[in-house]
């Protein structure tokens, strides 16, 4: 059977599991989590990091740093993960949708201006597949109408925007590490800080409220509470695995690139018959592999595609019920404009296996079946 997903594993993970455990520094912000967040600054050029339990937690972190409030407007895709939309509404904002571009399933630039009200906050765009979205465009709208940008890169690790990495765009940026993501620590997230000024704001709610960062430091002498706060920092046997990971990023990256590049190859005929449509990235985005998928005529042939797969033990899955259709979505938001994308793509995407360690016989085998299937 080929799963659709392996968690990575690169083999260093135990032993400096087994360091933490040593280090008798097992609960958050020990030197494993102090290394990954350095590790992470540097490879992101961002001014800070703080992992997180989990992206999901990490984009609470920003809704409550770019201080959202009941009543106002968040403007994001509906085709994406329920974190994106919840981590505003649970401060009682309104989750305002708008279409997608069908090329790369990213929020449509174009249609962010006119979803401005006088209650809009904030911009999340959602970079899917690792995938750029038009951030130039994105960040001259927040400017112009003042407002803030959480950029959900949940999938957007080790790539890049006209060279500059995902995440660091808007004032904060959000990253994922769960199992399913490029590089894992089972649960896990991190927060990606540009302000300087919101470094310290951000250390106390991530900390319970409290200055036990500083106090770590050295710089105060006893923690007290400060401000609202929560429990958001990871155990620092989690970040201990994922520093292995993070040390192999490059690897695994081209790892998946590999892969990615061969799907390409071996489906390019069937797309020039005009059966598939294959992803598109854009000249200035470089991605990181995270996703491969094909696009069939629609959910009918997808589900057939999908049992004729299964036939072959290959696991194939589609992805996002886009969120204004779901129960929670018509009750804390709405769609602005006409959904010409979002319902339409979502129901023709295939997800195909994607992992660190698929190796080229495997992929030269789906693609067969996927040619068999439209023989
Ligand atoms: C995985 C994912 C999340 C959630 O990440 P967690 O770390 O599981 O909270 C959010 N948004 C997108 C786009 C994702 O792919």
């Amino acid at each position: 059977m080929i799963n659709f997903n392996v968690p990575p594993y690169t083999g260093k993970e135990i032993e400096y599991m087994k360091q933490a455990v040593e280090n008798q520094k097992i609960c958050g912000d020990g030197p494993f989590t102090r290394m990954c967040n350095e590790y992470i600054e540097e490879l992101t050029k961002t001014t800070k990091c703080l992992l997180t339990t989990s992206c999901t937690h990490a984009t609470e972190m920003a809704a409550f740093l770019i201080d959202i409030e009941e009543g106002d407007e968040v403007i994001l895709p509906s085709y994406t993960f329920v974190s994106t939309a919840n981590a505003f509404v649970l401060r009682g904002a309104r989750a305002v949708f708008v279409d997608i571009r069908p090329d790369t399933m990213n929020i449509d630039e174009t249609l962010i201006e006119d979803a401005i009200t006088g209650r809009t906050k904030a911009i999340a765009p959602v970079h899917y597949a690792g995938v750029g979205c038009e951030m130039d465009t994105i960040m001259d709208i927040a400017r112009r109408h003042n407002l803030a940008v959480v950029e959900d890169a949940a999938q957007g690790i080790m790539a890049s925007y006209k060279g500059k990495a995902l995440g660091t765009f808007g004032e904060f940026g959000c990253f994922s590490f769960h199992e399913t993501k490029n590089l894992s620590m089972g649960e896990g997230g991190a927060l990606l800080i540009r302000e300087a000024k919101d470094i310290e704001t951000a250390e106390i709610l991530r900390e319970k409220g409290t200055d036990r960062s500083k106090y770590y430091r050295g710089q105060v002498d006893k923690y007290r509470w400060q401000n609202q706060g929560s429990s958001y920092l990871p155990s620092d046997m989690n970040a201990a695995y994922l520093y292995a990971q993070l040390e192999l990023a490059e690897e695994i990256t081209q790892a998946r690139l590999a892969r990615w590049n061969q799907y390409l190859e071996l489906l390019t005929p069937l797309a020039r018959d005009g059966r598939i449509e294959l992803p598109f990235i854009p000249d200035h985005c470089t991605h990181n592999a995270h996703m491969f998928y094909i696009k069939t005529k629609d959910m009918d042939e997808r589900s057939r595609l999908i049992e004729h797969l299964k036939a072959k033990d290959i696991l194939a899955v589609s992805h996002y019920v886009p969120l204004h259709s779901a129960p929670a979505g018509m009750k804390y938001g709405h769609f602005h404009g006409e959904d010409k994308y979002t319902t339409k793509e979502s129901e023709r995407i295939l997800r195909l296996p994607m992992f660190y360690k698929l190796t080229a016989d495997e992929v030269e085998y789906i693609t067969d079946q996927i040619k068999e299937f439209y023989k």
